[in-house]
């Protein structure tokens, strides 16, 4: 379809999806047509509550907050990233050596009795407590606040090491073990304590990472150095044996693989070639599957955790998930992600559909995975191939897909395909739309025109609602203005 048939299609398709998801929202009203947007408490302190709001209703006709409630990351808080250019609004300078990251509300000690991990809360805000101050405003002018956190840490807190995941190297990582019975009571702690302490309408979390095979291969944007990979710690190595897998095999078969890795890194081509390679190690080794399935099975099982904790303190708060942009290149990844099966823990999921980066992030996957097992491949082959496999339509070659990002198809298709995956569940679906994530100096950056066209085809493939990602420190107020055009010309807001 072209963009004109397009876009006079689009407010039709949505009447009658509105029309066929009327019974399933009557359910819970506090999701029915939600417009959402992720916004950290830097931006209601800097910019204040009222002024924020009030923007974020008339520019976009948001009706729901995702605040960002805990992280150590900053794609989700803090200011705009370091060296990219700030934005139409909000204090005027960077806050390089302010953020520090960690929980912007207040910590009640008595929900985390059962963790050693206990003192997390963010001091670069003082005592300033967003849900606090954000949820009286928010409910005036009818809007619902969501806790948004995410699984990112950082070395320097007090006993976090004690959470900590172990490398291949037998270094402790960065990263917590959702095997870590610590990690695991920390993750509903904070759930509990959020939905007992304050008048909130639901709980997002989101992970992005994943298991030590994807990670090794370098199938992500962005990839680890081989020996990071994760988890190899003495609950990791319980479960396993309880499930019948060898932890040692394991171990071995990772430790062959790293040397394949870092061998094909240097164009070292093994005798019968990369792809036959990666072939014989796992087949030598099937624990590299069984070691990727369990750490994945481990973070369902985290979700399943925390959902089933919020709902014994109120079932009607909306718990759900934000799936990781990975879903949209690595086809593992993407076979990891199978919504019908966490349709029972889920009200809703955030399927990350970020177009405009999405072009970026698409060319890194390609260049990391073509330096490992498909090293054989001509990148542009590689990138035609997922292209195939991944069901996009005409995107961009790779020369032009930095430059270009994603087009608005992708977010129909990959909408659509959610949709289709959760056929017959209750799961509301909200992808979450791109405005103005940072990319590098050549690559793609959020116009009006793309971001209207991005809302209106997430709406087209079957979506419940939008969030607008990823945070509302880095969006430019024209790019916030015409998703709300959008919504609006689609009979949404
Ligand atoms: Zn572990």
């Amino acid at each position: 379809m072209n963009r004109r048939l397009f876009l006079q299609s689009a407010a039709g398709t949505v009447a009658a999806r509105s029309l066929r998801h009327a019974d399933a929202l009557s359910m819970s009203p506090q999701l029915d047509k939600m417009i959402g947007l992720q916004v950290g408490a830097v931006s209601f302190a800097d910019e204040g509550v009222a002024k924020v709001l009030d923007e974020c209703q008339n520019s976009a006709a948001i009706n729901t907050l995702f605040v960002a409630t805990f992280t150590y990351g900053r794609g989700i808080a803090g200011r705009q990233v370091p060296g990219q250019p700030l934005p139409d609004h909000g204090n005027q300078t960077y806050d390089t050596d302010t953020f520090f990251g960690g929980a912007y509300t207040k910590v009640n000690a008595k929900y985390y009795a059962n963790t050693e991990f206990k003192s997390f809360r963010a001091p670069d805000l003082g005592d300033f407590d967003v849900l606090e101050q954000v949820i009286p405003e928010a409910k005036k002018r009818g809007m619902q606040t969501i806790c948004w956190y995410e699984d990112v840490f950082r070395r320097d807190l007090p006993n976090v090491e004690k959470l900590e995941e172990v490398e291949l190297s037998g270094r402790k990582a960065v990263t917590l073990c959702f095997n870590n019975p610590n990690y695991q009571n920390w993750l509903q702690d904070i759930a509990e304590d959020w939905s007992r302490s304050y008048d909130i309408d639901g709980i997002m979390w989101g992970s992005e990472r994943q298991g030590a095979l994807s990670n090794m291969l370098g199938a992500s944007h962005g990839h680890p150095d081989p020996s990071t990979v994760t988890c190899f710690c003495e609950f990791c190595y319980a479960k396993a044996r309880a499930k019948g897998i060898n932890p040692e095999r394991a171990k071995q078969g990772f430790l062959e693989l790293e040397k394949f890795v870092l061998a094909s890194r240097k164009g070292a081509r093994p005798v019968d070639g990369y792809y036959v390679q990666l072939w014989r190690l796992m087949l030598r080794y099937p624990e590299l599957l069984a070691w990727e399935s369990l750490w994945t099975s481990s973070l369902r099982e985290a979700q399943k955790a925390i959902y089933d904790r919020v709902k014994s303190v109120n079932p009607k708060l909306g718990v759900g998930w934000h799936i990781w942009h990975n879903n949209s290149f690595n086809p593992i990844y993407r076979a990891e992600q199978d919504l019908a099966e966490m349709a029972p823990y889920s009200d809703f999921l955030k399927v990350v559909i970020y177009h405009n980066c999405g072009g970026e992030r698409m060319v890194d996957y390609v260049d990391s995975l073509g330096g490992t097992y498909f090293a054989d491949v001509p990148k542009q082959e590689l990138l035609n191939f997922h292209y195939r496999i991944l069901e996009y339509g005409n995107e961009a070659d790779l020369a032009h897909l930095a430059a270009t990002g994603f087009t608005a198809d992708y977010v129909f298709r990959e909408t659509n395909r959610a949709r289709q995956g959760l056929e017959g569940t209750k799961t509301k679906l909200w992808p979450g739309i791109d405005i103005d994530i940072p990319t590098g100096k050549a690559s793609a950056k959020s116009t009006p025109a793309g971001t209207k066209a991005a809302v209106l085809a997430a709406f087209r493939g079957g979506a419940d609602g939008v969030i607008l990602s990823r945070k509302y420190s880095e969006m430019k107020l024209a790019n916030l203005r015409a998703a709300g055009d959008a919504l609006r010309a689609a009979g949404l807001a």
